[in-house]
């Protein structure tokens, strides 16, 4: 029998149909190799020039802004979806409303060298782009016109991913987007019955049930939504009830680091190098929601592209997935890394 499961977080429901089961195999595909030019790729030492002058670097001492010598760099993205200039307006056209595309649009290279990827990355170099969203979430929520920051990296055609050496995006948008509201609603709602934060029960329930629990370190805890929409989609969330991606320590970045480090090579190594997500979910800013502090909670998600989301999906705003968690965080579980 297949099994309709609710999505409390986005609202929607997701169908496991235990006939078209599959195991990680059945996902794999060819991995593809569009590696480019090296010489050509506007995020080499040396080729600082083809990217918009950086915003915020960490750098080998004594060397200058856009030169080399940077272990990570923040650019603007040359071809941005949204642009800080001229102010944020609404307009009526008719029947219809439209703003000025007011936002941010940055790129984060993850590191000067081409083919390393983020699952061959050390506990440092993670945590030295942690950093730099950190960095970038306090500079950017300094403009009052922006309501949310989207931190996300998109690994793999399949997920997105035009270039191949290692980055990352930051969209910021002068308006809280869907998902977004819809998670605080839902979140507010249960606060405003249970006088709790749902997140932080559903952890204490993951770790009572013990069945979708794929990793655990002092300060996080990763494990396979009970309603994943996603075959293997894993989300890392601190233990420690916390609003806010950016209030986050130096000791918690270590354990955040080394969280994503093991699920990003169990990922990989399970699945064969599949496409991948990576998205942060944290609050709004700039915006006053009553007791928000209380009842959101931050999140990474890990969300692999093994599925193609289709007709259905756009039409009905469900999902379907063919791996219940309960089997996917057993076979990350048991992946020797
Ligand atoms: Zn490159
Ligand atoms: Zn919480």
């Amino acid at each position: 029998m297949p099994e309709i499961r609710y999505n409390f977080l986005k609202d929607t429901y997701v169908i496991f149909s235990a006939e078209r089961a599959k195991r990680p195999h059945d996902y794999f595909r060819e991995p593809e190799a569009e590696i480019g030019i090296v010489e050509k790729c506007p995020f080499e030492y040396g080729n600082e020039d083809k990217t918009p002058p950086e915003v915020f670097a960490i750098r080998e001492k004594g060397t200058k802004p856009n030169t080399p010598g940077w272990k990570i760099r923040v650019v603007p993205n040359k071809y941005p979806a949204l642009k800080p200039e001229d102010n944020f307006l609404e307009k009526q056209e008719g029947l219809f409303k439209k703003f000025t595309g007011y936002g941010y649009h940055e790129i984060i290279i993850e590191t000067p060298d081409h083919f390393k990827q983020i699952y061959n990355f050390s506990v440092e170099e993670i945590k030295l782009l942690l950093i730099s969203i950190k960095n970038r979430f306090q500079e950017i929520s300094k403009d009052k016109n922006i309501k949310y920051i989207q931190y996300f990296k998109n690994y793999g055609k399949e997920a997105g991913c035009s270039l191949f050496h290692s980055h990352s995006q930051i969209i910021a948008t002068p308006l809280i987007p869907k998902e977004v509201a819809t998670k605080i609603s839902q979140l507010k709602g249960f606060y405003k019955k249970e006088k709790s934060c749902y997140l932080c029960k559903e952890i204490d329930f993951e770790l009572k049930e013990n069945k979708r629990i794929v990793y655990e370190n002092e300060s996080f805890i990763a494990y396979c939504p009970y309603y994943s929409i996603f075959p293997f989609e894993v989300r890392v969330i601190p233990k420690k009830h916390s609003n806010r991606f950016d209030n986050i320590n130096e000791k918690e970045m270590t354990f955040l680091s080394k969280a994503l480090k093991v699920i990003t090579q169990k990922i990989y190594k399970t699945l064969n190098n599949p496409a991948f997500n990576i998205i942060l979910y944290t609050n709004p800013v700039n915006t006053d929601i009553e007791h928000i502090e209380k009842f959101n909670h931050w999140y990474i998600e890990i969300l692999p592209r093994v599925n193609i989301m289709a007709g259905f999906e756009f039409g009905t705003g469900w999902y379907i997935n063919t791996t219940y968690p309960e089997d996917a965080s057993q076979f990350l579980k048991e992946s020797d890394i």
